[in-house]
């Protein structure tokens, strides 16, 4: 059969690291085309296109600089140009933008293409519900869709150090596809067919990350973070027997689960925005834009979707850690109140 084509949809931090892997693992496989196309969302860098930059430099200075981007892998300004040819299709966006970019892909894409979402987070759902960010992107595409959630910072997977990650994928044939077009000497891939617990974990370890970042941030220590870390992985088991049954407890020790809960605890953006938030007084959005250079953060915007449900379902004082980090991403009430918010879990009960 002929060569497989992809198309990664996105290209910041995430989206740049992961097309370094799949620019140079397409050119390994006879099942993969050796040219990839990258959705670039078009904007000027010094006066120039960053689609050009990225095509006569092979480097996206502004959302991962100093990296070198594989040849093969060309950047296309235009979602639908991209997309309209692949076989595979990568989606790596912020969450919140996903409505806009699947639009004009909708009835576009070939009958028999396949997706994987990298993103975390989640949707607004009419009747007071949340959605899967690849359940939107299924019913706006409609094609069968996978999951790729794990403990990896770009940054470090750009350097190619060592890691884990967890692939949630319902066909053992297309998981190995999804395996050989991903997996590297330093980015280890497991398959797993619990594919909405992954997904669920990548989304609610953000508004966890969050909370760790408050408690760096007002000065409490290792054990008082560790207490976070270990009351959010509760209330993240906790939200999955709720609201997604059927969910394996073992998903939860996969990369998907506690690897990414420490990782960005310790080293994410959402920890480090979070942290300023307390130190500063400035508001999120102010601190996002100051501090991140156009990349975008999960946690405050999922703890608000996560937020929406839980208080239409009169839930939030089984959520307390959720829900107070929405409490004070939104100044309803001060930082320090974090730790009065959890003091009585209902995990100590
Ligand atoms: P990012 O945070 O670097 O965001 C910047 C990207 O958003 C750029 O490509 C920019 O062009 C695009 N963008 C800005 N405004 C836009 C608009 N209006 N419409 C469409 N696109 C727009 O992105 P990222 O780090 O690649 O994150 C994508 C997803 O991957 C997120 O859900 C994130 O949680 C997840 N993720 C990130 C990391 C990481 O370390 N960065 C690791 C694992 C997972
Ligand atoms: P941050 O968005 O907090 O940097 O987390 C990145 C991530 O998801 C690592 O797996
Ligand atoms: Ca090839």
């Amino acid at each position: 059969s002929e060569p497989k084509k992809i198309c990664i949809v996105g290209s910041g931090n995430w989206g740049s690291a992961i097309a370094k892997i799949i620019g140079s693992n397409v050119t390994k496989f006879d099942q993969f085309d050796n040219e990839v196309r990258m959705f670039v969302y078009e904007e000027m860098v010094d006066g120039k296109k960053l689609t050009e930059i990225i095509n006569t430099t092979h480097v996206n200075v502004k959302y991962l600089p100093g990296k070198k981007l594989p040849e093969n892998m060309i950047a296309v300004p235009d979602v639908l140009e991209a997309a309209k040819d692949a076989d595979v299709l990568v989606f790596v966006i912020p969450h919140q933008f996903i409505k806009n970019i699947c639009k004009p892909l909708v009835g576009q894409l070939k009958p028999t293409a396949v997706g994987i979402s990298l993103i975390k987070g989640f949707d607004i759902a009419e009747g007071g519900g949340i959605a899967l960010i690849s359940k939107i992107i299924c019913d706006f595409v409609n094609v069968p869709m996978s999951v790729l959630m794990g403990a990896n910072l770009a940054g470090e997977v750009a350097d190619e150090k060592f890691c884990e990650t967890t692939i949630g994928c319902r066909d053992a044939t297309i998981g190995r596809m999804y395996r050989d077009l991903i997996q590297t000497d330093y980015f280890r891939v497991v398959v797993v067919d619990d594919v909405e617990a992954v997904e669920v974990c990548g989304a609610l370890k953000n508004i966890v990350a969050t909370g760790a970042g408050f408690i760096d941030g007002l000065g409490f220590g290792d054990n008082t973070k560790a207490a976070v870390i270990r009351l959010g992985l509760m209330e993240m088991i906790k939200f999955c027997e709720v609201f997604y049954p059927g969910s394996k407890l073992g998903t939860f020790f996969e990369s998907c689960g506690v690897a990414d809960l420490i990782t960005t605890c310790y080293g994410g953006r959402n920890r480090r925005v979070a942290e300023a938030f307390v130190k500063t007084g400035k508001t999120i959005e102010e601190l996002e834009k100051e501090m991140l250079n156009g990349q975008k953060l999960q946690g405050p915007q999922t703890a608000e979707e996560v937020n929406y449900m839980l208080k239409n379902k009169a839930m939030e004082d089984r959520f307390p850690l959720f829900t107070s980090i929405h409490r004070i991403c939104k100044g309803e009430i001060p930082a320090a109140e974090m730790v009065d918010c959890i003091r009585n879990h209902p995990e100590h009960m």
